[in-house]
């Protein structure tokens, strides 16, 4: 990087995205990007990469802005692979550009954090969720962008929303998005925007591990990584939002379509019998959450996330689920196969 200011900036968003990625309230396994505009070039954090390693590793990739920016205006499918826009002499890992890329390009700030917030979510999840922002967020510079597809729609979807001097973004189904001209400008907007939609969480009672061990017998199935997401299962309204169908996309490509739930008196068999194949996670109502044996880290995340968002979802609520064609889309997506594959080979 020429310019030492912005090598500057770009070690402290490595700093910031690491202590974002460690924050399973601000990202879960690959989700969430930053990146960080130096002149005609957008570094921007690597798909299938997790943002709690940006120090460890090195997983930004430039991006020539200009080029991928007409892609969007044009409405080239090109925009949707955004890996012919990376600067391959600079791209020393060969890596690809995050499907998210052109959600940074747009906006016209030089810092972007784009984070699946779950404080974000769970009120993006809502379908009142433009008023309940509009009483949170007032005085600040907000737009609200209807789910679309992550990639070229959900560009065009913020194309179309956004305005001069808007700095945040809440993305419905989906997560937030700040910007700001420093890193320290946009950790701040981040902390502030969060603060604001922050809600606390339904109080549940522990997971029954002694029946969930029982259910666990000789299935393969385990207990997921983290206690925190027995919740989903847990506590009744919780376990029926999770029931109706799929909140937002990262949870479809983790975890499959929707949430399988277990009926009264089903055991692991009798649920895999039901489903046609076994399921990635089960939610046993009242008892807990089981994992399938060879579930990846990032699905253990997506399940902790589920219960992280929907203890938090105000219970009068009508949700927002994504339709059987968005849930297709999403497990059609080769941008996303890819994704995972890194995710399983790195988790
Ligand atoms: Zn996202």
């Amino acid at each position: 990087m020429a310019n030492y200011a912005d090598a500057q900036e770009l070690a402290a968003l490595r700093s910031l995205s690491a202590s974002i990625g460690r924050d399973p309230h601000l990202t879960q396994a690959a989700g969430g990007n930053t990146s960080l505009k130096a002149g005609d070039t957008l570094w921007i954090k690597a798909s299938g990469t997790w943002l709690k390693n940006a120090l460890a590793e090195d997983i930004m990739v430039p991006v020539a802005i200009a080029p991928l920016l007409e892609a969007v205006e044009q409405r080239d499918p090109a925009a949707d692979q955004p890996q012919a826009f990376a600067i391959e002499a600079l791209n020393a890992r060969k890596l690809r550009p995050s499907i998210e890329t052109t959600v940074h390009a747009l906006m016209p700030q030089r810092v972007v954090l784009h984070v699946h917030c779950v404080e974000t979510i769970s009120l993006a999840v809502q379908a009142d969720c433009e008023g309940q922002l509009a009483k949170r967020l007032d005085g600040l510079e907000w737009a609200y962008v209807p789910y679309r597809r992550p990639g070229l729609p959900l560009a065009q979807g913020i194309a179309e929303r956004l305005r001069p001097g808007v700095d945040v973004l809440i993305l419905g189904n989906h997560g937030l998005v700040v910007a700001a001209e420093t890193v320290a400008g946009a950790e701040a907007l981040l902390r502030r925007v969060t603060g604001l939609l922050a809600r606390p969480p339904r109080e549940v009672v522990e997971p029954n591990v002694v029946a969930l061990t029982a259910l666990i017998g000789r299935t393969g199935y385990r207990l997921p990584a983290d206690v925190e997401a027995h919740a989903a299962a847990i506590d009744p309204e919780s376990c029926r939002m999770a029931s109706g169908g799929s909140l937002y996309p990262d949870h479809v490509i983790f975890l499959g379509k929707g949430s399988v739930v277990a009926r009264p008196g089903e055991d692991v068999p009798r649920v895999t019998e039901r489903c046609g194949a076994a399921p990635v996670a089960i939610l046993f109502p009242g008892a807990g959450v089981l994992m399938r044996g060879d579930a990846s880290a990032g699905a253990d995340a997506m399940q902790r996330c589920l219960a992280d968002v929907t203890a938090r979802v105000d219970v009068a609520a009508k949700l927002n689920y994504l339709t059987a064609a968005e849930n297709d889309e999403l497990i059609n997506w080769d941008a996303e196969q890819y994704r995972q594959k890194l995710n399983a080979a790195g988790g």
